[in-house]
């Protein structure tokens, strides 16, 4: 059996708030519990939301709530070239595309999906079938949907690819899931490896920082699982190791609103200042 390898990957667009919180002491004691490793990843892959204030910001939080992470951290802002390499691994098979629609249709993702957020866009194909276009036009880079699914054998054939999901989130599905082709097309259709203004998408950066880390749980909220099988696609393609995904309780304020990174109530940094502890935050999240 191999080692257990947890991760926590914030991106640094905001403070951390209970909902991270909650994902973070998942993911770190269930990584001490097996004797395994819990790493901190900053997915800061969209540099022009990203800011260093509140990785710092990020430490300290995670510093007070008393969790220690294993090796250096990773900043996907350093890691480009690898996410390139897969890009090309992709392309040299035909299996991407270059796309000159409008910023509209693509503004969403590199950003991970969130409950009640912009609905992904399932892109129409206008441009499929295109290499890079010549000169300096700005383009962004599909993925091929109807051809990955062909490299993978077909449409038929792409349940033999799976995950395992576990979850304590009421309604979620726990168990086996396997990839369905009509499901990838309906939902996720050509989406974007590589944005317009050149920013690797969250998808890509993801998979490829997962595999890089050998991490065997990913752990983070519910509202993510519908980007899991988009995952496990481009796992897939990729020839990269599929982990277990253990997709979390959505984490809701008192009036049953989804936690946001704007809303300072529930904001670590002003939990503590209000003279919070570790434990306050473990028990007021069911975790004490
Ligand atoms: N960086 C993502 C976020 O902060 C989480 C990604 C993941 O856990 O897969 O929402």
């Amino acid at each position: 059996m191999s080692e257990t390898v947890e991760r926590f990957a914030p991106s640094p667009t905001g403070h951390l708030h209970l909902g991270h919180a909650y994902s973070a002491i998942l993911a770190h004691d269930a990584a001490r519990r097996a004797g395994g490793r819990f790493l901190l990843r900053i997915e800061d892959v969209d540099t022009t939301r990203s800011r260093d204030s509140f990785v710092q910001a990020m430490y300290d939080d995670l510093h007070w709530l008393g969790l220690s992470w294993d090796g250096a951290v990773i900043r996907q802002s350093d890691r480009r070239a690898v996410y390139e390499a897969a890009l090309a691994e992709l392309e040299a098979r035909g299996l991407v595309y270059a796309c000159t629609c409008s910023r509209k249709d693509i503004q969403a993702v590199a950003t991970a999906p969130q409950e009640g957020g912009e609905v992904w866009p399932v892109y129409p194909g206008t441009c499929r079938g295109r290499a890079r276009p010549e000169g300096a036009a700005p383009y962004a880079l599909r993925l091929d949907m109807a051809r990955a699914l062909d490299a993978l054998g077909g449409a038929e054939t792409v349940g033999r690819f799976g995950y395992n999901e576990i979850s304590d989130a009421p309604g979620a599905g726990q168990g086996r899931h396997v990839l369905d082709a009509a499901d990838l097309v309906a939902t996720a259709g050509d989406f974007v490896l590589s944005r317009k203004d050149g920013v690797i998408a969250y998808h890509l950066a993801v998979v490829v920082d997962d595999a890089a880390q050998e991490v065997t749980h990913v752990t983070r909220a519910l509202d993510l699982a519908s980007s899991t099988p988009v995952h496990r696609l481009l796992q897939a393609l990729l020839s990269l190791p599929t982990p277990i995904y253990r997709h979390h309780r959505i984490i809701r304020d008192s009036a049953g609103k989804r936690l946001a990174k704007r809303d300072a109530a529930t904001s670590l940094v002003q939990l503590r200042r209000a003279g919070a502890t570790a434990l306050d935050i473990r028990q007021r999240l069911g975790l004490g």
